[in-house]
């Protein structure tokens, strides 16, 4: 955090630099955008392949296949999910959160795209349907699925508080990847990541830049909805904070399910459409 009393004195031209204007570090203008309207026509032809319910302070996993969408929605009570993509065929290509941040913004919502690690980066998933779109940003600038957070981990709670907790979002997508690739533990963890943070409220406090959490605007029947652009394996986490406004990495939160469908479009609804090859970088590095 910045010293609320500097060691140092600020310069002559110090307003000069600060007034210098903001320049945004990667116009998105240039990237390809996804067809919503061909992704839309073939949703309404799709069919329902397979459901899943994640139980509170727990987490599943689940398969979508190219060209498919998936659907998380909000069933019982205000809940937060913690959501980690894999490419179903190579866990080492895998959601790319700060990339996806840096791109398209803090927050997600509809067209943005879910962006994979190198040296793939490619989109893995496109959002096309969110209910909460119409929350924006509010008066403390917070806002709905955001790309700013990790995912809460035993590690941290540890540090912070003490104590042995394993029901945190880190162990829960640790625990259905180790039964979803039939791997141990030690060999899963490492394959989690920085997650997409769903019907999360956060944002950062303007006097401190401090990361912060708030009560979620979700109610039961919203959803997110998202077309996948290449073979995915997904985790998703019931976060122990449950709707995230007092605490999480806890069991004194109300929890509750989420759950995860799976949609296959029609034969022929997807005409034209390939799913994104590899980055084209070379990868030589100047070698
Ligand atoms: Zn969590």
């Amino acid at each position: 955090m910045k010293p609320a009393s500097p060691d140092h004195q600020p310069p002559a031209d110090a307003d000069a630099r600060r007034a210098r204007a903001p320049v945004i570090c990667y116009p998105v203008g240039g990237l390809p955008a996804p067809d919503l309207a061909l992704y839309r026509a073939a949703r309404e032809t799709a069919r329902k392949i397979d459901e899943v319910t994640v139980p509170p302070r727990d987490a599943r996993s689940f398969e979508v296949p190219a060209g498919g969408f998936f659907r998380i929605t909000c069933t019982e009570g205000s809940q937060v999910g913690d959501l980690n993509l894999w490419n179903a065929a190579d866990l080492s290509e895998r959601f790319y959160s700060g990339k996806t941040r840096a791109l398209h913004g803090t927050h997600l919502s509809t067209g943005d795209q879910l962006w994979s690690s190198f040296p793939a980066l490619r989109p893995m998933a496109t959002i096309t349907r969110d209910t909460l779109d119409w929350y924006g940003f509010d008066s403390f600038g917070g806002a709905v699925h955001d790309v700013i957070g990790t995912r809460c981990d035993p590690y941290t709670h540890n540090l912070l508080q003490g104590g042995q907790y394993h029901h945190c979002c880190h162990s829960n997508l640790t625990r259905a990847l180790a039964k979803a690739r039939d791997l141990p533990p030690a060999k899963a963890e490492p394959h989690v990541h920085d997650v997409l943070n769903v019907f999360m409220c956060t944002g950062f406090t303007r006097d401190t830049g401090q990361y912060f959490m708030k009560t979620s605007p979700v109610r039961p029947g919203d959803y997110l909805e998202l077309f996948a652009e290449i073979d995915l394996l997904g985790a998703l986490s019931a976060c122990p904070g449950g709707d995230c406004g007092a605490e999480h990495s806890s069991d004194s939160a109300a929890c509750h399910p989420l759950r995860v469908e799976v949609f296959a479009p029609a034969k022929d609804a997807l005409a034209g459409w390939t799913p994104p090859p590899p980055n084209g970088y070379d990868g030589s590095h100047g070698l």
